[in-house]
């Protein structure tokens, strides 16, 4: 297994999103002869924006909520990346997400860079109503760093296509004319791409079959275990269940499930369509969330919220081996103790990089005026995770790297001929 000779030792557990970020743009960046100029750019954000935004409650008082939009690198093509509504949002996280969403479409080989935005807010705790205000007073207040061809949002947690199709309309009523290739992830009938929603998920179930391939495991032998059963965990769990894995474990945020002869993925309802049914959901056993992470499975996918997997428990896991399906679920401490372990550890930017392939191809329909099938959409996703697969397959092999480090190597190397070429103005 790989040992990189430029792994350092986290200093602290509490390692800060944009640390962990960095700190593995640098191990990438050891392996490369990249100019250290545009290493150093990109361990910044090319520029945050911090807006206010007024928000009229439903019971006439007017709150002032915190909005970040971090903009990293866009040297590839606009900014892009998802919008998220989430209490713990602040400029830090908009700031790492950004990073993670340029190595993300370069692996990808889409053209696009990265962004991240969000407001402080507990959606939870939104009417219907404030979500569409506050939707469309933030659409208002990003618009002048926005646009089809300069940065597209797209969803992320908290938010989904309804506020999307609210986010277009607030902006082409600004704009005097429909741009739907403002944001990705917006309904079909408002120029939505088929399969967006179950995207990110089913591309963590592409890969991870592709990964057990690898390793030579036969998936009908293959346990998985799945921490999170909302858009990304239960379509990740369902494609591998529908290819002969054993799904024997779930969970949504109050408990986990499981049964050793394995789900019907289909019968465990979505957290996202119905709250609660997973942990309520009849079943064999009933544990905790931290109790699924260190189950003996062959397969674990973390695929709910980030930095799940730390210092402190990652000499208990028992998987075979880890899919990132949530973004960031592994601190580098974390990875440090899988690497010694010899547990692969496949990447988020790869595993989930189905959201913002199919926000490639919505945003390609938008540009065509021009729908295309579910199949087609299936199909081309299917094409596109093979291809970034074999490109970062071959670098693990070629340089004897972990996953993660062969991911970023292949989008550094895509970032950086981009930078070169382009060259640095004035
Ligand atoms: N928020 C998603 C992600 O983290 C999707 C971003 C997009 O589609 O632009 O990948």
């Amino acid at each position: 297994m790989a040992t990189a000779e430029s792994t350092t030792e986290p200093e602290s557990e509490a390692e800060s999103a944009v640390e962990t970020a960095r700190r593995q743009l640098e191990r990438a960046a050891a392996h490369l002869d990249v100019d250290e100029g545009t290493i150093e750019r990109l361990r910044h954000p090319d520029s945050v924006y911090e807006v206010s935004i007024p928000l009229k409650r439903d019971d006439g008082t007017v709150e002032i909520l915190t909005g970040y939009r971090a903009h990293h690198d866009d040297v590839r093509g606009p900014y892009k990346g998802g919008l998220r509504y989430h209490p713990a949002v602040s400029r830090e996280e908009c700031v790492a997400l950004s990073m993670w969403m340029t190595w993300k479409c370069a692996v990808m080989d889409i053209p696009f860079g990265g962004a991240k935005g969000g407001v402080v807010i507990n959606p939870k705790e939104l009417s219907r109503d404030e979500e569409e205000r506050l939707t469309r007073r933030l659409a208002q207040e990003l618009r002048p760093v926005i646009g089809p061809m300069k940065d597209i949002p797209a969803p992320d947690m908290g938010t989904n296509p309804a506020m999307m199709a609210w986010f277009m309309d607030a902006y082409s009523m600004q704009e005097g004319e429909t741009q739907p290739g403002i944001v990705t992830g917006k309904p079909p009938a408002v120029g939505g791409s088929y399969g967006r929603e179950g995207a990110p998920g089913r591309s963590v179930g592409i890969i991870a079959e592709k990964a057990i391939d690898y390793y030579g495991w036969d998936i009908e032998e293959t346990t998985v275990a799945v921490q999170g059963f909302g858009s990304v965990g239960a379509n990740a769990a369902r494609y591998l269940d529908r290819h002969g894995a054993s799904v024997v474990a779930v969970s949504d945020v109050d408990g986990a499930i499981y049964d050793p002869d394995g789900f019907d993925t289909n019968d465990v309802q979505d957290h996202d369509d119905v709250p609660g049914m997973v942990s309520g959901y009849d079943a064999p056993e009933h544990f905790s969330n931290a109790e699924l992470l260190e189950l003996d499975v062959d397969v674990l996918i973390p695929g709910a919220i980030g930095n799940v997997l730390t210092g402190e428990n990652a000499g208990n896991v028992q998987a075979d081996m880890i899919v990132e399906g949530a973004n960031g679920p592994t601190t580098s401490q974390a990875d440090t103790i899988f690497e010694r372990r010899d547990i692969p550890v496949i990447p988020d930017f790869l595993a989930n990089a189905g959201g913002v392939t199919v926000s490639y191809f919505e945003w390609l329909q938008n540009t065509n005026r021009r729908a295309w099938s579910l199949e087609r959409v299936h199909e081309e996703l299917e094409k596109e995770m093979l291809q970034a697969w074999n490109a970062v397959r071959k670098e693990h092999e070629a340089r004897d790297v972990t996953w993660r480090d062969a991911a970023y190597i292949v989008a550094l190397q895509r970032i950086a001929e981009s930078h070169d070429a382009r060259g640095l103005w004035p």
